[in-house]
């Protein structure tokens, strides 16, 4: 009998949310254009509005206010991403993670090539 597939929990929303900000970040042009960067900064506005889970859009909101994000190109938004979720990890009790490792984890993978 075929499993049915259940809503996400927001364990599982978390996951998919991260995955899909921290590799657009990862991919997001060095030096962006003006269009560009516009639509990242609605995009990540969009978050605290949007989010479905109440509590973690009000803590973002919390965050983004005193510290707005940084669209200017590639690294700056890959480490300001990197932050927030780290902000969310130490509330969660989870490890902090490494930010100079966002490209290896997101991007290029180990240098073993074990995920080639
Ligand atoms: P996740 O935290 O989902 O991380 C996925 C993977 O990302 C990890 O395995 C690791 O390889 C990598 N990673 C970890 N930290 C970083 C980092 N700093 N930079 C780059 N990569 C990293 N849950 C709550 O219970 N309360 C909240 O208030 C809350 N707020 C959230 C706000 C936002 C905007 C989002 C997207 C999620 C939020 N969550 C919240 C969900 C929570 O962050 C986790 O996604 C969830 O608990 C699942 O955790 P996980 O341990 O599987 O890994």
């Amino acid at each position: 009998t075929p499993q049915v597939e259940c809503p996400p929990d927001v364990e599982q929303l978390g996951r998919a949310t991260w995955t899909f900000l921290h590799t657009t970040a990862a991919y997001y042009p060095e030096k962006p254009t003006p269009t560009q960067r516009a639509n990242m900064l609605s995009l990540l506005r969009s978050l605290p509005v949007l989010y479905p889970c109440s509590w973690c859009a009000s803590h973002l909101k919390d965050n983004m206010a005193s510290r707005p994000p940084d669209v200017s190109g590639r690294l700056g938004l890959s480490r300001w991403l990197c932050e927030q979720h780290n902000d969310v990890n130490e509330r969660l009790g989870k490890e902090r993670f490494d930010c100079s490792k966002t490209d290896e984890r997101w991007k290029d993978g180990p240098s073993d090539g074990s995920c080639d």
